[in-house]
């Protein structure tokens, strides 16, 4: 709670982009992988100006759907996965819907999203909290890394494992905005090469920044008061 009360005073309330209908948001987030914000919504543009909705994405031809997410990289991988995970979605359903996931436990959601190839704990995670509501903390690898700084999990936990202990650490009311106040954090302070530590307002909680900080001249340390 300190970390996230923290993050509150430096950053505020965040907000995520406009909120997406559940097949949509699993759609844009397969589309994130390995990509940044900006290609992933310039490939979800085109796909949805190129198809008028999600069964005509799920028909198409694999080519036309490669061509219009070109702009979100590995398209020859991510295309197939998304036709095949809207087929298999439409198989098990009888519709292109996943409303239903809302009255399940959310480790119960969480499994069934997570039985598609290309469908991980982090996709999963992001649909849960940000489409359907459900409890669920994302990990990505800026929650993982300053997680682990910030000594909120095992030095030796994995990507995975650090959903589950985070999910455990922080309240639920919490997840929203700390999971995307970390990543903020990440970004801009707690950098994968060279953390800011001097400027970071969480150096007193954080052992990795109070290591790094010891031996400074007094002036730097106390940079931000
Ligand atoms: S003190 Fe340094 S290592 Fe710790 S969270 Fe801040 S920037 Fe990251």
């Amino acid at each position: 709670m300190a970390v996230h009360r923290r993050l509150l005073e430096a950053y505020g309330e965040p907000r995520w982009r406009r909120p997406l209908p559940p097949v949509a948001e699993l759609v844009s987030t397969i589309l994130s992988q390995n990509t940044n914000d900006l290609n992933r919504d310039r490939a979800f543009a085109a796909l949805r100006a190129a198809f008028p909705t999600w069964e005509a994405v799920r028909d198409a031809p694999a080519p036309a759907v490669i061509q219009a997410i070109r702009p979100a990289g590995l398209a020859n991988q991510k295309g197939p996965r998304i036709q095949a995970v809207l087929r298999a979605i439409t198989e098990e359903r009888g519709r292109l819907d996943l409303r239903f996931l809302r009255r399940l436990p959310p480790s119960q959601a969480a499994d069934w999203l997570m039985r598609f190839k290309g469908v991980g704990r982090k996709t999963a995670s992001i649909v849960l909290l940000f489409s359907l509501g459900l409890p669920a903390f994302p990990v990505d690898t800026h929650i993982h890394r300053l997680s682990g700084r910030l000594g909120l999990r095992p030095p030796r936990a994995s990507l995975d494992q650090t959903h589950e202990l985070l999910a455990r650490t922080f309240p639920p009311e919490t997840y929203y905005a700390a999971h995307l106040n970390l990543i903020r954090h990440g970004r801009q302070v707690c950098h994968a090469r060279r953390p800011d530590c001097p400027a970071c307002v969480l150096r007193r909680l954080c052992p990795t920044g109070r290591r790094s900080l010891q031996g400074r001249p007094a002036a730097m340390r106390a940079r931000h008061g």
